[in-house]
């Protein structure tokens, strides 16, 4: 009997086989089209996005999707016939629905053969009306939204009330984010609210923030976790003065997108400098968290001319332990 293969997003690492299999496996996708060097390109885009799917069991692959989030569309979906077992086909798709919801898409599109149609049906998938009979290729899609978590419709909800548009997680490559539970306090912030972070954020925050002490280095809280309801509150009364949602956009996440919901993310800042500046980056408190947050988990969101076409936010700090989140030896110079 064959074993289920496991799905997961690919990683970075998965990249020079996946290449070489799509490029053997999928000529017509990639027939007369790029060269090897653009088709790795674009499967590290999609890898940086988590929008390439795999079965994989062992070093094997039984089958790859890809997720276009511009067109909101499964695009292209290899599988092996010889190892692919008949429930993976199904995983795969799920798969990809499950991470086009996280990116906010409420319609996920899929143009497939005909002899696939029956399959699709079966996954509540539905081809346009206006289709013709006897096309080769249908576009089928199917509704997201109506079986979404509840905490997602919840979020849907809110950018209807705000006017966000539907594709601003398509756009900026951002995934939701729930609103965290079972936080702990970290004390007051520079405007004397108390304010919330996970356990382990909280103990990484504590620690990061002693060491930056012993190196002469004064971190500030500016926020730390925001509900996207109180993130909807925000726009809310921006929209009430009068700006317009893009600006707003341009400078606030919208409600469910903010890595603030999660109780990670901190925003920082040091004395003498004001909150949410981008002049934060030329201070040595900045300096030091570039050299030394990795080590206590916190990584900088929004670089400089980041991915997301998300402004740079220097003071937005967030807690993701990685390779680099487990004690390392520290640089306490900054
Ligand atoms: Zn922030």
């Amino acid at each position: 009997m064959k074993q289920n293969a496991s799905i997961q997003l690919a990683r970075t690492a998965e990249l020079s086989t996946l290449g070489e299999l799509i490029r053997s496996q999928l000529p017509d996708v990639v027939h007369a089209g790029p060269s090897p060097q653009i088709l790795q390109r674009q499967l590290s885009h999609l890898i940086e996005d988590g929008c390439l799917i795999t079965a994989r069991q062992d070093d094997r692959y039984h089958g790859v999707v890809a997720l276009d989030l511009l067109d909101g569309r499964v695009t292209a979906c290899y599988l092996d016939p010889a190892l692919v077992d008949a429930a993976t086909p199904r995983r795969l798709i799920q798969a990809a629905e499950k991470r086009a919801l996280m990116f906010g898409l409420r319609k996920l599109a899929c143009c497939i053969r005909k002899p696939a149609l029956r399959f699709m049906r079966a996954l509540g998938f539905e081809p346009d009306p206006d289709d013709s009979e006897a096309a080769q290729a249908i576009l089928v899609t199917k509704d997201l939204e109506n079986d979404a978590p509840a905490w997602i419709r919840d979020v849907f909800a809110l950018h209807d009330q705000l006017g966000i548009p539907d594709d601003y997680g398509a756009r900026h490559r951002l995934v939701m984010v729930a609103d965290g539970r079972n936080l702990e306090s970290i004390g007051f912030d520079v405007y004397d609210r108390e304010q919330w972070l996970t356990p382990a954020a909280a103990a990484a925050w504590r620690k990061m923030h002693e060491t930056a002490v012993r190196a002469g280095v004064e971190l500030q809280v500016v926020s730390a976790f925001r509900s996207r309801k109180y993130q909807a509150g925000l726009i809310r009364a921006k929209l009430d003065k009068g700006q317009s949602i893009g600006r707003i956009l341009s400078v606030s996440a919208a409600p469910g997108f903010s890595e603030h919901h999660s109780g990670r993310a901190l925003d920082l800042k040091c004395p003498g400098e004001p909150p949410v500046e981008e002049s934060f980056a030329r201070t040595r408190a900045y300096r030091w968290l570039s050299a030394n947050a990795r080590y206590f988990g916190f990584h900088e969101t929004f670089p400089q001319s980041n991915r997301h076409g998300i402004i740079w936010e220097p003071w937005h700090w967030c807690f993701r332990p990685g390779p680099f989140g487990n004690p390392q030896p520290l640089r306490t110079s900054s």
